[in-house]
Parts: C-alpha cells; sequence; structure tokens
C-alpha cells in the first residue's frame, strides 16, 4: 500500500478518537452542578416559599432602573462622604423598604483587616445599589484583630453567629472588600443553590478561572449554609477556604449558579498578594 494511504487511514483513525472525546467532553460539561442564570429568577414564585406576604406587597425589581455603572477604583473617597451621600442608611449599616416588603432579608458579610481604602469604596457602591435593588440588608464588617495571618473562613462563621443576636437573616452574602460590582442587575439575594455573584473578574478577564471557584462574593441561604457547615476554620493565610465551601456544597449537592459575565462583572481594587497558608 502506498504510504500516503498509510498515513490517511492513520489520521482518520486520530480525527474519529477526537471527534468522540469532544463529544463525551460535552455531554459531561453539559451534566455538570454549574448553571448560569438570569437575575430575572429572583421575582419567580420559588423564592416567596413559606413568605408571610402576599405576592403584590412585595418589591418588584425595576429592570430600566438598573444599569452598568462606571466604576473608578482610583478614585479618593472618604468615610464622611459615604455618610452623606447615604443619609437613608440606619446606624449598623441597616436599610429596609418603607413601601413594599423585601423578598429576602439578607446580611452582607465582609472579612477585613486593615484595608480602609478598599471598604470606603465597597460602601460607597453597596448602599446605593442595595438600595435600588429594594433589598432590606445589614452591612456586617468582620475585622480581624493582632497579627495572626488571616483567616477568612473563620471571619464568615463568626459573621452568621453574630448577625444572629441583631437579626432573623434569610440570605447571606459573603463578600471580599475589594471587589466592587459594575452592574446592578446583579441581584444581592440568594437562590435555592451556592451562587457565585462574581463570576467575572476584571482581574481574570472578565472570566470564571475554574468551574468550581466560588471565591470573592457569594450568596447562599441560611439554611443551605448550616447545610453544608459553613466554611471552614483551619485555614490561616490565603487561599482554600473558598475551594473548600465550594467542595461542601458540591458534596451536599447544592448547585453552583451564577450570573451570565456580563452581569457578575467585577472591578478588583489593586493590592498585595498575602502568602498562601500552610494547610
Ligand atoms: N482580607 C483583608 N485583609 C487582609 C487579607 C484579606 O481584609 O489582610 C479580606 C478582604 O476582604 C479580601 C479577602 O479577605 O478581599 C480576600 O483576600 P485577598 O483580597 O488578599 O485575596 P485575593 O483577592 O488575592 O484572592
Ligand atoms: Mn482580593
Amino acid at each position: 500500500m502506498a504510504v500516503w494511504i498509510e498515513v490517511l487511514m492513520k489520521s482518520k483513525y486520530v480525527i474519529l478518537s477526537l471527534y468522540i472525546f469532544f463529544w463525551v467532553k460535552a455531554l459531561i460539561l453539559n451534566s455538570s452542578s454549574v448553571s448560569y442564570t438570569m437575575p430575572d429568577i429572583f421575582q419567580k414564585s420559588d423564592m416567596l416559599k413559606g413568605a408571610r406576604h402576599t405576592i403584590k406587597d412585595y418589591c418588584r425589581l425595576i429592570w430600566e432602573d438598573l444599569q452598568l455603572q462606571e466604576i473608578n477604583i482610583y478614585a479618593n473617597y472618604s468615610l464622611d462622604q459615604v455618610e452623606q451621600e447615604n443619609p437613608q442608611v440606619q446606624p449598623g449599616g441597616v436599610w429596609a423598604p418603607e413601601k413594599c416588603v423585601s423578598f429576602q432579608h439578607v446580611a452582607i458579610i465582609i472579612p477585613y483587616r486593615d484595608r480602609l481604602f478598599h471598604l470606603i469604596h465597597l460602601l460607597r457602591r453597596l448602599h446605593p445599589l442595595l438600595r435600588r435593588q429594594h433589598i432590606e440588608y445589614q452591612v456586617f464588617v468582620l475585622e480581624q484583630a493582632g497579627g495572626t495571618p488571616f483567616n477568612r473562613g473563620m471571619l464568615m462563621n463568626i459573621g452568621v453567629k453574630e448577625s444572629a443576636k441583631l437579626g432573623k437573616f434569610d440570605c447571606f452574602i459573603f463578600h471580599d472588600v475589594d471587589l466592587l460590582p459594575e452592574h446592578d442587575r446583579n441581584i444581592y439575594m440568594c437562590d435555592n443553590n451556592l451562587r457565585h455573584l462574581a463570576s467575572a473578574i476584571d482581574e481574570m478577564r472578565y472570566h470564571v478561572m475554574f468551574e468550581n471557584y466560588a471565591g470573592g462574593v457569594v450568596a447562599l441561604t441560611e439554611s443551605n449554609f448550616k447545610k453544608i457547615n459553613g466554611y471552614p476554620n483551619i485555614y490561616w493565610g490565603w487561599g482554600n477556604e473558598d475551594d473548600d465551601f465550594s467542595a461542601r456544597a458540591k458534596i451536599t449537592e447544592l448547585r453552583l449558579t451564577r450570573p451570565p459575565e456580563y452581569i457578575g462583572r467585577y472591578k478588583m481594587v489593586k493590592h498585595m498578594k498575602a502568602e498562601r497558608s500552610s494547610h
């Protein structure tokens, strides 16, 4: 047989195997536990289960009012300025809509140490955003004292415990201090899954780093937080607690949902990287 026919025969099998490989891969990805959902799922009746009010009492989201915002991460603001710009906010970082009932009572949990510049930027962005989304909320800043390596996971757990002393929250949003949401349509509420709100961070060229990534900003209900047994407490220093959290959700069979990337956009305020945790 001529050599060229032999080569052709062989390459045929290579092409066929590649074809089968990509089909199988697509099938696996298709059945994965991650899905992109539009924020309007929050208007659907499923979220009203166990609600104490009739549907007409609830705040409706006005989509035209929710737009992509220009975020300048280099601007210099002061805490006083943020306070003056948001006179509606009560002491303790509390706000609730007056004319309608919020779908959920949301606790924003921010792990924090020595990043005042970031915190001011975040508060300046979050207060008006949450008002525009008609969400009843309270902001909790969990500040780690002392000089031991940072323990983000433990601060989140403490945040949930402490918040229970001040109110009953349906939904927890765990929020890095340095991430500023760009789109007002990124709704700060919980669905019945682990919702990864930061689906597109500018530092990561506006793409998710890897399929199960659940870092930066995530939302889940109080009952799902309990079900997955919260965050791990064992990681001191940078990293691992978010991947552990996502693994906990996976083995509890929670799906991971995300807003589409053009909505889940965040700008990250610049900072130095800390040392990776030893675990
Ligand atoms: N953080 C903080 N001070 C620190 C280290 C971490 O406030 O010294 C908080 C802060 O909310 C930050 C989050 O932990 O956004 C995650 O840490 P970092 O931003 O360093 O992680 P990376 O963005 O590199 O994943
Ligand atoms: Mn960061």
